[in-house]
Order: structure tokens, then sequence, then C-alpha cells
């Protein structure tokens, strides 16, 4: 007898709820960076991927005030119907200026970026190479469009060597995330561009956590590892996280960008995100560039985190972005420390399988420029007494 889909996706929820890892969802009724107002709890964030703390910003606000006034809100059709405004093009143009390429495509989310990106390029009898840790987008993009996935151990560049190298006439595509999102540690980017050109595969790097926050005004870490547009010919980013918008990009040279607007269906089939947006993430991208005092103030406080930390005797896995990962092993673990937090007033979700690998399960720790050195202070003193009851596992049982 044929299965019912409900049915089926009902008990895999059952299944799920039984091994601990449902996952809920929770409205915040109100927010002034870095506290929320979660079920009727003020709570000190540490969840938030706003790591200038621009979208609060008066500016960015304005922006898209004013120009929500001139454009209306929604786009009223896909980019190439007439839904292409100039606010997309002015911000585009800022996009690619920025981060030191020919041309840029918006999208509207940093997921559909990449699923437009891999089903334009890529097609049945290629080979995608990709980081284990990559993004669910990436992975997601790959099995779209056809080609053989390919999937290396996190870092190890060696091992997407042998995997090229397996298969020399197949069309390549080498994807990695520049900042791993889980992790907070940066992807060997040099070695991988040299890869790249050794084997004539073609790279992508993904940096939706590098972008604003890395090299010198914020372009990245591409540009931060010295990197330009011939080394890594497309380079993806989002708006959502260190701009404080919502959206995403891909840049690269003139042959990139035509093929995309022919060929990402994403792109294509889709209703542009409305030009407010655009204008709003224009602002940003501004303050972004302009910001070194917020990447200061950052940088200060991820160093106040781990040593911190370390004096604590808590072990932090490597990281010297906003993303600091507090190992825990186990998903019973990390949600225990994840509900012991947040009873002291605090949001550190926990982060559990299927998002990272089994028992590898951690609370994920996201620093902002609108935290104060008093706020890194307070999640110390919690997380120094919390450890006094709960001891944190020792780290190498796979971490
Ligand atoms: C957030 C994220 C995306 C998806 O971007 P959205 O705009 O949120 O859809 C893609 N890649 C990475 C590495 C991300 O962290």
């Amino acid at each position: 007898m044929r299965a019912d889909l409900l049915q089926r996706a009902a008990a895999r929820q059952q299944a799920r709820a039984e091994a601990g890892l449902l996952r809920r969802l929770r409205s915040v009724t109100a927010t002034t960076a870095p506290w929320i107002v979660l079920d009727g709890r003020r709570l000190l964030s540490f969840a938030s991927n706003d790591y200038l703390g621009l979208a609060g910003h008066a500016q960015v606000r304005e922006a898209l005030c004013s120009a929500a006034a001139r454009w209306g809100v929604g786009a009223t059709a896909a980019h190439l119907l007439g839904g292409h405004r100039a606010p997309h093009a002015e911000l585009e143009a800022a996009l690619a200026a920025w981060t030191g390429r020919e041309r840029a495509l918006l999208f509207a989310t940093g997921y559909m970026a990449n699923l437009g990106v891999l089903d334009a390029l890529l097609q049945s009898g290629d080979v995608c190479v990709q980081d284990k840790l990559n993004h669910a987008s990436l992975l997601d993009g790959a099995r779209l469009c056809g080609a053989e996935l390919r999937r290396y151990p996190h870092g190890d560049v060696d091992a997407a060597a042998r995997q090229l190298a397996a298969c020399p006439h197949a069309a390549a595509l080498l994807a990695s995330d520049g900042v791993f999102s889980m992790d907070g540690d940066v992807a060997p980017l040099a070695r991988l561009a040299a890869l790249a050109q050794q084997q004539n595969a073609t790279l992508l790097i993904d940096d939706a956590h590098g972008l604003g926050v890395r090299g010198a005004q914020g372009a990245g870490s591409v540009a931060q590892a010295g990197l330009d547009a011939r080394q890594v010919p497309i380079l993806m980013a989002t708006l959502g996280k260190a701009l404080g918008t919502q959206g995403a990009f891909v840049a690269g040279d003139a042959v990139l960008i035509d093929a995309l607007t022919q060929f990402a269906r994403a792109h294509v089939y889709s209703t542009a995100p409305p030009p407010a947006l655009a204008a709003a993430t224009l602002a940003a991208l501004r303050l972004a560039q302009q910001g070194e005092h917020l990447r200061a103030r950052l940088q200060a406080r991820i160093a106040q985190l781990r040593s911190g930390a370390a004096a604590l005797g808590l072990h932090l896995l490597p990281s010297d972005t906003p993303i600091q990962p507090l190992w825990l092993g186990s998903a019973v673990t990390a949600q225990d420390w994840s509900s012991a937090l947040e009873a002291r007033g605090f949001h550190v979700p926990a982060i559990r399988p299927p998002t990272v690998a089994q028992g590898q399960a951690r609370l994920r720790i996201a620093l902002s420029a609108a935290h104060g050195e008093s706020d890194v202070e307070r999640l110390l003193d919690a997380l120094g007494a919390l450890r006094q009851h709960h001891a944190q596992p020792a780290p190498d049982a796979g971490a």
C-alpha cells in the first residue's frame, strides 16, 4: 500500500522528539540589541549574526523608511521582468567595488544564491568538491544540479586534492565556506585557491560570516587572505549577517554574472527583493566599510571571551571570529547548558544534530559589536557558575 506522506512526516517528527532533538519555534516580541524579549522574558542574546550591530542602526532604518516612501514595498516582479530597480543596481555596483570584483548579482537569500550558482554552472557529469562542514545550501545546491558531490573532511586540502585528481576530465567546482557557520574557523583559503588553480577547478567561497567582519574595510575573508578575483572567481556572501539586513549576492567577472543572469533559476524565477531593502543594505554597507571601530570593538569582545573562558577552564573551539562554540558533545548536555543559561537571563542556543554531527553538540556563542565589555563579563560569570554544577566533557572526544 502507498505510504501516507503526512503520517510518515509525523513519524519522523516523533522519532526526533524521542531522541530529544525536536526544535521549537519561539517568538521574540521585542529587541534592542543585544537584548531580546523571548517568551515574555528579557534575555541578553548571544545568538545573533548581527556582528556589527547594524540591524537596528538608525541610518539603516532611516534608509529603509525613506526608500519605502519613494519605491513602495514590493519590487512587483522578477529582476528580468521590471523588478530590477535603481537601488538594486546601485547596491550591486557597491558590492562589486567593495569586494574588488567586476560585477555582482543580488539574490533574495543566501540559500537561493548557492542553489542558483550551482544550478547555473554545474550539470550531470561534473564534480562538485566540498568541505564536509559547508553550509546546507551548498550541499543542497550540489544535489539539485545533478553533479557528483564529493565531500572532503573538514579543512583537509590534501583530501580535496585527491578527490579532484580522481576525476581529471570532469568539469569541477571546489566550494567552501570562508568562515564555518557552526565552528567559527576560517577555511585554508590560500591552499584551496592554489589547489583549484593546479587542478583547473573553479573555486567558490561562501563568505556569509566573513563579509563585514574580516579584512581591510570589512571586505571579507578572501580579501584578508590576500586573494584576488582571479584566485577566487566566485565569491558569494549574505546580507543578513554582518550587514544586518537580508539577502545575498554573488560577485565575479562579467562572464560569471551574465551566465547567472541567464541560467540561475533562483534569480530568474523569483521576485526581486524590496528596493527599500537594497537601499537599507547600501547604508549598512557604507557603515561596515567605515566600521574599523566596530571591528575593533568586536575583536576586543572575542579576546575577552576567549581569555575569560580559558581562565575558567572552559574549552572553546579554535576561532578568531565572532562565532565562538563551546563544545559539549552530547545534545542533552548542550540543551542543559542552554536552558541553565536561559534561566540566568541569557539566550545562547544549543546547536544539535543534524545541524552538527552526532556527538558534536555545542553552544554557539555569537558575539557582536553591540555587546559591551560588561555583557561578556556577565556571560562569563554565568558560565563560571554553571561549570560548578555541570562539568564540560573532555573536548578530545571528537572535537
Ligand atoms: C546564513 C548562511 C547562508 C544562507 O543565507 P540566508 O540569506 O540566511 O539564506 C549561506 N551560507 C552560509 C555559510 C551561511 O551562514
